[in-house]
């Protein structure tokens, strides 16, 4: 019987100060409920922008702990299944997102789903592609808010975390203490507005933790695609530390020279960008799957629950 996790156990920061409000075995699969990233405070577009709870934003889900996580380890999140609300809800204004210089004021738009379109307006009905904003662990020692990527996860915005990818991140506490939440029915790689479009949801998981192994993190593959992500303030770097992530994964695990990774790279490896609108910009790196699998990766084989 699958597990699950209620949307009022919200944490708005990364923390191994949290106490875990749930654990869970290895493999076990877990239903956990979202807030969208205002902690579904705009139900109007009439709504007053300057009266949200700005200390309610971007709230995970969590923190769960996972049975046999130790630090050093790496954590395997196999996203099974994202579930949405039938309505999302976009924002933008002065100040945000890339056009926040031109914008003269604050907008609000709720965005109907309906059998599997986003209701944009009435003459544009778009296809959802539903993914995961906020998905992490806790940091070694701190706290960092949700709203910020890194190297634990958080904020990254990638819309490759989806249905059916698995998501490799660290393990830097005992138990990992892993949380999710930031839901997107569509989203485009930039972000640009600031949001996708924000919505509450649910999304099964399961978990296995890897021992032994020090692949970068966070780095994601699903059946077509491996892919390393990293979060820099400036885009640049951010795109330069995705790329030397993936260029490493193919020194220490396909036993490629350096020169020879960086050739590979140059000419089968598409960098992207995720988002440029959190407080650190975040890069990815997509490399076919069956190059590294041809080059002697294995990903385990994940036994289901
Ligand atoms: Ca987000
Ligand atoms: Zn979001």
């Amino acid at each position: 019987m699958t597990k699950r996790l209620d949307s009022q156990h919200v944490i708005y920061a990364m923390s191994s100060a949290h106490q875990p409000v749930m654990t869970v075995q290895s493999e076990e699969e877990i239903e956990i409920q979202t807030c969208d990233c205002f902690e579904n405070q705009i139900q109007d577009d009439t709504q007053d922008f300057g009266r949200l709870d700005w200390e309610r934003i971007n709230p995970a889900t969590g923190p769960i702990y996972v049975e046999n996580a130790e630090p050093g380890d790496l954590l395997i999140v196999s996203i099974k299944k994202i579930e949405l609300a039938n309505h999302g809800v976009m924002t933008t204004g002065p100040n945000l997102g890339v056009l926040g210089d031109e914008l003269l004021q604050n907008v609000i738009r709720i965005v109907p789903i309906v059998d599997g379109k986003v209701i944009f307006s009435d003459d544009l009905h778009l296809p959802v592609n539903p993914m995961i904003g906020v998905i992490g662990t806790a940091p070694r020692s701190g706290s960092i808010p949700c709203g910020t990527p890194g190297e634990h996860g958080g904020n990254m915005d990638c819309k490759r975390i989806t249905e059916g990818a698995h998501l490799i991140l660290p393990v830097n506490v005992k138990g990992a203490l892993f949380a999710l939440g930031d839901l997107h029915a569509a989203m485009g790689d930039g972000e640009v507005a600031v949001c996708g479009i924000e919505v509450a949801g649910k999304v099964t998981v399961q978990f296995h933790v890897i021992k032994g192994e020090s692949w970068p993190v966070p780095m994601l593959i699903n059946d077509d695609t491996i892919m390393t992500i990293a979060s820099e303030t400036l885009l640049d770097d951010a795109a330069n530390s995705a790329t030397k992530n993936m260029a490493h994964f193919l020194e220490e695990q396909c036993h490629m020279e350096k020169a020879e990774a960086t050739f590979l790279l140059s000419i089968a490896s598409d960098l992207r960008i995720c988002q440029v609108v959190d407080p650190l910009k975040t890069a990815r790196v997509e490399l076919p799957r069956w190059i590294v699998e041809k080059k002697g990766f294995r990903f385990p084989e994940l036994q289901n629950s």
